[in-house]
C-alpha cells in the first residue's frame, strides 16, 4: 500500500468509524494495521510494533497462530454457523467439556454468548432466575465493590464503578445496585477486619433484595488495575452463603492464565457459583464468551419446567468454538503457570527502572500483567504516537500505563517494552 492509499483509508476511518470510547470530532490517532504475527503488529507504513497489550487481554498465543488458523480452516469447510436452537455440534460440545474440565469443579454447566458484557448479563439473569425459583422473587439486585468493571451493556454498567464508570451519564436509565468499598490494595496485605465489617453491614441491611455479589477475582482491571489479597474472596463467599447471595466471578480479563493461575479463582480456597469468561477464550481470534455455573444453580433454574431466558442468535458459533478449542488445547499442552511466572519476572525487572521517575506513583506486577501508575493522567493524543515511535504497542488509560503481552513474548521483547515506557515518561512527562 502506498502513502496515498494509506492516507485515504486513514481519512475514511476518521470520517466513518467510531472507535472505542472516542470522539467523532476530535478522535485520538488510529494506526492502520497490515498484518500481525507472533508478538509483532505490522503497520501499513511498514513499521513493526512489539505488542504489549494482547489486544486487550485476548491474543494470548500471539497473532496468526498456525494451530488456531488450521482449526478455523478446517471448521469453515464444514460449516461456520448453525442456529443453536434445536441444533448442536461437536465444536461447542468439546468446548463445553474443556471449560468444565479446566474451571473450578463446582462449575459444570455452560452458557455460550457473544461477548464479555453479554456473559455478565447472562450471569446476572441466572442469579435472579435462580432465586425466583427458590421462592425469593424479591432478590433482583446486586452487590459489588467499587472500582469494578464488568462491561458496557446496561446491566453490566449498573455494576461498574459508579464514579469511574458511566453512571453519571446514564443514571436514570441504570438499575440501582449496592456498592461496597473495593478490597484494600496489596496482594499480601493482611485482611482488614474493619473493611469486612463494613461489607457485612451492607449484606445485613440489603440481603433480602440481593441476588448476587459480582467481583473480578484478585485483580480489578479496567477500574484501576488494583491487585488485592485473594483471602478477601473467601470472606465474601462466607457472607454470600450466610445471606443467600450467589457469588459471581468475572474472569473475563483474569481467566486463562493471566494472573499466573489458570483462573484467578485458584488463588483463593473457595469457588464461585457463577463465572464469566471471554477475552482470551478464542485466543483473541473471534468474539466468544461463556457463563459457567453449578448444578445447584442450573438445576434450580430448570426445576418445575423452568427455562433459562436467554438465547443469542450467534450462540455457540462453530467458528468461534473451534478457535476456542484450539486455544484451550494450546494451554493444555503448555505449562502455562511456568510461562506466566517467567513473564512476571521479566516484567518486574523491565519495569523496575520506572520506579525512579518522579512522575511515577507505583509499579506493580502480577502474572503477565505489569502496571506503571503515574501521578497524573496522560493524554492519549500525545502519548500514543510516542510509543509507536519507540516501536511498541502500548495503550495507556488515565494514569495507568500497563503491559499484558501475549504469553509467547520473549525476555528481550519485554525489556524493550519496559525501556519504551521508561523513555517516553522520562523524555516527555517529567
Ligand atoms: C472486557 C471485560 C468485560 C466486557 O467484555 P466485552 O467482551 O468487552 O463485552 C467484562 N468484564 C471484564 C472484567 C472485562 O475485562
Amino acid at each position: 500500500m502506498n502513502q496515498e492509499e494509506r492516507d485515504v483509508l486513514t481519512e475514511l476511518d476518521k470520517q466513518l468509524l467510531w472507535h472505542p470510547y472516542t470522539s467523532m470530532s476530535h478522535p485520538t490517532p488510529h494506526f492502520l494495521v497490515e498484518k500481525a504475527s507472533g508478538c509483532q503488529i505490522q503497520l501499513a507504513d511498514g513499521r513493526s510494533l512489539i505488542d504489549g497489550m494482547s489486544s486487550w487481554w485476548s491474543v494470548i498465543h500471539g497473532y496468526n497462530h498456525p494451530a488456531i488458523n488450521q482449526a478455523l480452516h478446517t471448521q469453515i469447510d464444514q460449516f461456520s454457523h448453525v442456529m443453536f436452537g434445536g441444533l448442536t455440534h461437536q465444536p461447542a460440545i468439546s468446548l463445553g467439556q474443556k471449560l468444565v474440565e479446566m474451571s473450578p469443579p463446582t462449575l459444570t454447566r455452560v452458557f455460550f454468548s457473544d461477548s464479555g458484557s453479554v456473559s455478565v448479563e447472562v450471569a446476572l439473569k441466572m442469579a435472579i432466575q435462580y432465586w425466583n425459583t427458590q421462592g425469593h422473587p424479591e432478590k433482583q439486585h446486586f452487590i459489588t465493590p467499587r472500582s469494578g468493571y464488568h462491561g458496557d451493556t446496561f446491566a453490566a454498567m449498573s455494576v461498574c464503578d459508579p464514579v469511574n464508570g458511566m453512571h453519571g451519564l446514564f443514571q436514570k436509565a441504570l438499575t440501582p445496585q449496592f456498592f461496597v468499598p473495593p478490597p484494600p490494595i496489596g496482594l499480601t496485605q493482611p485482611i482488614d477486619a474493619d473493611y469486612l465489617a463494613d461489607v457485612r453491614a451492607t449484606f445485613e441491611q440489603y440481603h433480602e433484595q440481593l441476588a448476587g455479589f459480582i467481583i473480578e477475582p484478585v485483580v480489578q482491571n479496567a477500574g484501576g488495575m488494583r491487585f488485592y489479597n485473594p483471602a478477601y474472596l473467601d470472606a465474601f463467599k462466607a457472607l454470600c452463603d450466610e445471606f443467600k447471595v450467589l457469588l459471581i466471578f468475572d474472569e473475563i480479563a483474569t481467566g486463562f492464565g493471566r494472573t499466573g493461575k489458570l483462573f484467578a479463582a485458584e488463588h483463593c480456597a473457595i469457588e464461585p457459583d457463577i463465572m464469566c469468561v471471554g477475552k482470551a477464550l478464542t485466543g483473541g481470534y473471534i468474539t466468544l464468551a461463556a457463563t459457567l455455573t453449578s448444578d445447584k444453580v442450573a438445576l434450580g433454574i430448570s426445576q418445575e419446567g423452568g427455562v433459562f431466558m436467554h438465547g443469542p442468535t450467534f450462540m455457540g458459533n462453530a467458528l468461534a468454538c473451534s478457535a476456542a478449542n484450539a486455544s484451550l488445547e494450546l494451554i493444555q499442552q503448555s505449562n502455562i503457570e511456568e510461562t506466566v511466572t517467567n513473564i512476571e519476572q521479566w516484567l518486574t525487572a523491565a519495569l523496575a527502572p520506572c520506579e525512579s521517575l518522579d512522575m511515577v506513583q507505583n509499579v506493580r506486577c502480577l502474572g503477565a500483567i505489569g502496571v506503571v501508575e503515574l501521578k497524573q493522567a496522560v493524554d492519549l493524543h500525545q502519548i500514543q504516537p510516542l510509543f509507536v515511535e519507540q516501536g511498541v504497542w502500548i495503550r495507556p488509560f488515565g494514569k495507568l500505563i500497563y503491559l499484558m503481552p501475549p504469553y509467547i513474548i520473549q525476555e528481550d521483547e519485554v525489556k524493550k517494552l519496559g525501556h519504551a515506557i521508561y523513555t517516553v515518561i522520562n523524555q516527555h512527562f517529567q
